[in-house]
Order: C-alpha cells, then sequence, then structure tokens
C-alpha cells in the first residue's frame, strides 16, 4: 500500500494538508489496496464514512453484502439500527467517523480471522492516527481486540471504562457494545431479549456520545439530521427501547 502510517501522522500533524487530503489519501489506500486474500473475493474494499475530526469515532468488524454492493459502511439494517439510535439518543450519523477494522467482505459474511485483521491494520493505524475523535465506540468482539489487543466476549468488556487508544497523538476512551447485527439476531430470541440487548446497545451509545461530547469548545452548528425529540431525549437520559427505533422494517 502507497501510504504509510508515518506519512498520515507527518501530514496530519504538521498540518501541511487539509483533513480532506489526508482523507482523501487513506481512502485511495484502503480502495487500491490487495495486501490479503480477502480482497479476490469481494467486489471492492469498503472505505470510512464520515470526517477523520469527527468527534465520534464508530469502528465495526467488516463489510457485509449490502455495504460491499454499497461501497459504505454499515449500511442495509445494521446502519439503520446505528443510525436510528444515535438520532435517538440526540446525535447525528454525520457527527459519526464510521469504519471497519478489516476494509474487504469476509465469503459469507464470516468473522474475519485474525491474519486478516492484522493485514488489514495499517489502514487501522492510519486511521487513528490521522483522526481527532474524542471517543470510539467499537462495535463486536473483533473491532474490539483489533483496538485494545486484548480477545474475548463483548460482554465481558462492556463493563469496562479503561480501554483506552491513541488517536491522533491522545489517549481515547474505547466503548464496548455489541454489534447491531448481533442485537437484531436477538429478536429471534423474543421480543425481552430484543428489548434487553436494545438498552445495552442504547445505553453503550450514549456513554460514546457523553465522551465524545466532553472538552467541545466549539459546538458545531446544529445538524438537521437531529431531531428536536432526540434532542430532549439525551438531555432527559430517558431509556431507549428498540421501540424508540422501529419505523420502517430493521430486519434481516
Ligand atoms: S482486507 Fe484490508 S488488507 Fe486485505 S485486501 Fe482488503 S483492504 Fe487490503
Amino acid at each position: 500500500m502507497d501510504l504509510t502510517l508515518d506519512s498520515v501522522a507527518s501530514v496530519a500533524s504538521t498540518g501541511k494538508s487539509s483533513f480532506g487530503e489526508v482523507s482523501d489519501q487513506i481512502r485511495a489506500a484502503v480502495t487500491s489496496c490487495a495486501a490479503c486474500s480477502l480482497r479476490s473475493g469481494c467486489r471492492a474494499p469498503v472505505p470510512f464514512d464520515g470526517p477523520l475530526d469527527a468527534p465520534l469515532g464508530v469502528f465495526g468488524e467488516a463489510p457485509g453484502g449490502v455495504e460491499d454492493a454499497e461501497g459504505l459502511p454499515f449500511q442495509g439494517p445494521s446502519g439503520l439500527l446505528l443510525n436510528r439510535t444515535l438520532v435517538a439518543l440526540g446525535w447525528a450519523r454525520s457527527r459519526c467517523y464510521v469504519s471497519n477494522v478489516v476494509k474487504c467482505r469476509p465469503p459469507g459474511n464470516e468473522k474475519p480471522k485474525r491474519p486478516f485483521v492484522a493485514s488489514c491494520r495499517p489502514h487501522l493505524e492510519a486511521e487513528l492516527a490521522a483522526g481527532r475523535f474524542r471517543a470510539i465506540l467499537a462495535l463486536g468482539s473483533t473491532a474490539l481486540s483489533a483496538l485494545t489487543g486484548e480477545h474475548g466476549a463483548v460482554s465481558a468488556f462492556i463493563p469496562r471504562e479503561d480501554l483506552r487508544v491513541t488517536v491522533g497523538g491522545r489517549e481515547v476512551p474505547i466503548v464496548a457494545c455489541y454489534h447491531p447485527s448481533y442485537i437484531l439476531r436477538k429478536r429471534s430470541e423474543g421480543a425481552d431479549a430484543y428489548e434487553v440487548a436494545m438498552r445495552v446497545f442504547a445505553s453503550q451509545l450514549r456513554r460514546a456520545i457523553r465522551l465524545a461530547s466532553e472538552d467541545v469548545v466549539e459546538h458545531p452548528e446544529r445538524d438537521p439530521e437531529v431531531s428536536p425529540e432526540g434532542e430532549q431525549g439525551l438531555a432527559q437520559g430517558d431509556e431507549v427501547s428498540g421501540r424508540d427505533v422501529e419505523g420502517d422494517p430493521v430486519a434481516l
């Protein structure tokens, strides 16, 4: 790959390139990559979505079928669930940098094996070197292990408040959470199981949003995607349940 971690860190820290230029370099490095065998089984590598200086970085596992077809991370049912939960909490996807730790779709949407996570790591490191996120939301065990270097079930990470990663030269908190596809699969276990999983999902997203909002000196212009209901919901700290993010079908 043409883009090295050093080069990204250099341009990001010297200010000689704008975020747009650094972003273009990272995107070009991802889209032209053929460093592992996953590339031959997908339509194309799926780069990130959103600005590198977004307050909140959201990292998932790998593209699925819809993401591979559309060339963007977190599309389809999982993306809808993420987007709607963010809005219900008073945030918006446009204030997130959204990416996956593995950029090419694994065959059959299977969980990416560790060698593929390792192959794709230079792209992740470039994103972390250039990013300005104040917090990171890690969705699923693959994203968590890539970001923390630790392995284990997501449920073991969720209570932890000590998870950190270096972003743009400073330590930022990582909030662990289930992947939206896991939440959607919970529907097959009944309404109660889905509601329990949804409450954990919303609770962790709320925590990530609060951390991403800390130290914000300049408040960005109000985002039109943030609904008045959503802003009120965050201010009041209400619980967000599955019913709050229902709308058009979010189903597998
Ligand atoms: S998965 Fe990552 S390392 Fe492998 S080809 Fe795709 S972009 Fe390159």
